[in-house]
């Protein structure tokens, strides 16, 4: 724990708040459902106002053949394999749908496969869908950033041979928690030998950036068990290090939250000190920290773009490709066209039956106001940099001393700083990110804090 995080600025400060994948965070979202051609008229609008072609895609692939306990995510479980083609069909299919809408005027420069489990689906499928969109049986990785996320437990050399021969270079690999005992509690069982395993294939097959996936505050998860989760991880030297905090939400996830007892999970500072002690053993192996929850080694693109403030992040996490569109292919997938989100449908079946109908799938969304727009701008340049600038020309000069008078308390605590029109996150304010954005936030005010809405911010 660093010295400024004292246990009772902890107390003080683990509230809940959004996670800001999104300004205005998904339970603000006014559109419910969403009308076709609202949404379309946004991606039209981005299209004829943004000097630049280049967008990113999000292909969300759901199927997982076993729930693992803490997961968050849009998913469904079947060992069924047959579920594979219709769903890559229906995928191309919106795809097409989508190219009608983007006039052929638009070029993919960044693409991800998430799920779910995306090694769940063949190599020949997801081969078969990444030809079908680009038109193409490879790319050239110099120009389209392609990666996708590898199960440790069904990524095959198939998989990592074919996706590499398309194009793919990064790849991301679930670790969680090495500890058997947490690895039983979360019901993913994954000995280190085997992500050593699929990270060692990726490298001989020439794979130049691997992440690994780590999450601090799990169930039964001890000091020990980050501390030598983070040795073995030093050990294959990933590029990119994750350290998820553990969002425990099981009023929205339901039973696969509940494979555990609540008493099982660390929280408040023990939770903090998970967290403090893994910072400080990957910042000791010359990882750099880059934006929240994020490691990078100092020669890794990231790194390098968190330097030079040219990082970016939308719903797939930190990037370095500032494209300002993003679609969202499949079920549950966000998009967002800078002016508007829209969600596609988040079950299957209505999810295929709808682009089988030749819809875009959406069932709900958010038309940002200027406003909107302008809160998001801060709250993205404080997740990327730490820091933001009020503009003197901005419309919002009220709403600026209303969040510098809500960052107050902040400021009195040593986590923020302004100068003027800046707002800065000092080094010990990074871990209080979310907090700082939540002052941001018109959603939020003080009768309004979120309880059973959003995960704890600490
Ligand atoms: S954590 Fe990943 S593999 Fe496990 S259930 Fe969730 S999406 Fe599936």
């Amino acid at each position: 724990m660093s010295k400024l995080d004292t246990p009772s600025r902890i107390d003080k400060y683990d509230t809940a708040g959004p996670r800001y994948t999104s300004y205005p965070a998904v339970p603000f979202w006014e559109n419910s459902p969403l009308p076709h051609e609202k949404w379309v008229s946004t991606v039209e609008r981005n299209i004829s106002e943004s000097n630049s072609q280049d967008i990113s895609v999000y292909i969300h692939l759901p199927f997982c053949e076993s729930l693992c306990t803490f997961c968050g995510c849009h998913k469904r479980i079947t060992k069924n394999h047959t579920v594979e083609k219709p769903y890559v069909d229906a995928l191309i299919k919106e795809w097409r749908n989508y190219k009608t809408i983007l006039k052929g005027s638009t070029e993919i420069k960044e693409l991800h496969l998430g799920g779910g489990t995306p090694t769940f689906f063949s190599a020949d499928e997801l081969f078969r869908l990444m030809s079908a969109l680009f038109n193409k049986q490879e790319v050239n990785p110099n120009e389209v950033e392609l990666s996708f996320e590898a199960h440790p437990n069904n990524t095959s050399e198939e998989h990592l041979t074919k996706l590499y021969h398309f194009g793919f270079r990064r790849l991301s690999l679930g670790v969680q928690d090495y500890n058997p005992e947490v690895q039983k509690a979360i019901h993913r069982i994954q000995p280190f030998e085997q992500v050593k395993k699929v990270h060692d294939f990726a490298r001989i097959v020439g794979y130049t950036s691997i992440s690994h996936d780590l999450i601090f505050g799990l169930p039964k998860q001890q000091m020990k068990d980050i501390i030598s989760t983070v040795e073995r991880t030093l050990e294959l030297k990933p590029e990119r290090i994750s350290l998820y905090s553990y969002a425990h939400v099981p009023w929205i996830k339901g039973n696969g939250q509940r494979g555990f007892d609540e008493s099982d999970l660390p929280i408040g500072n023990e939770k903090r000190a998970l967290y403090e002690v893994s910072k400080q053993m990957l910042l000791e192996a010359d990882y750099l920290e880059v934006g929240m929850d994020h490691f990078a080694l100092k020669t890794d693109d990231l790194a390098i773009a968190f330097q030079k403030k040219n990082l970016h992040r939308n719903f797939m996490g930190y990037t370095t490709q500032k494209t300002k569109m993003m679609i969202g292919l499949g079920m549950s997938a966000i998009s967002d066209s800078w002016y508007g989100f829209a969600q596609n449908e988040k079950h299957v079946e209505d999810y295929l039956f709808r682009v089988n109908n030749g819809d875009i799938p959406i069932f709900r969304g958010h038309i940002l106001s200027e406003l909107d727009t302008e809160i998001r701008k801060h709250i993205l340049a404080l997740m990327c940099h730490f820091e933001t600038v009020f503009s003197d020309k901005s419309p919002y000069t009220e709403v600026h001393i209303l969040i510098k008078k809500r960052l107050s308390e902040m400021v009195s605590d040593g986590l923020v700083v302004i100068e003027g029109n800046t707002v800065k996150i000092t080094k010990g304010g990074i871990p209080f990110v979310r907090n700082c954005c939540m002052a941001f936030d018109q959603n939020l005010n003080a009768d309004n804090l979120p309880k059973k809405m959003f995960s704890r911010t600490i």
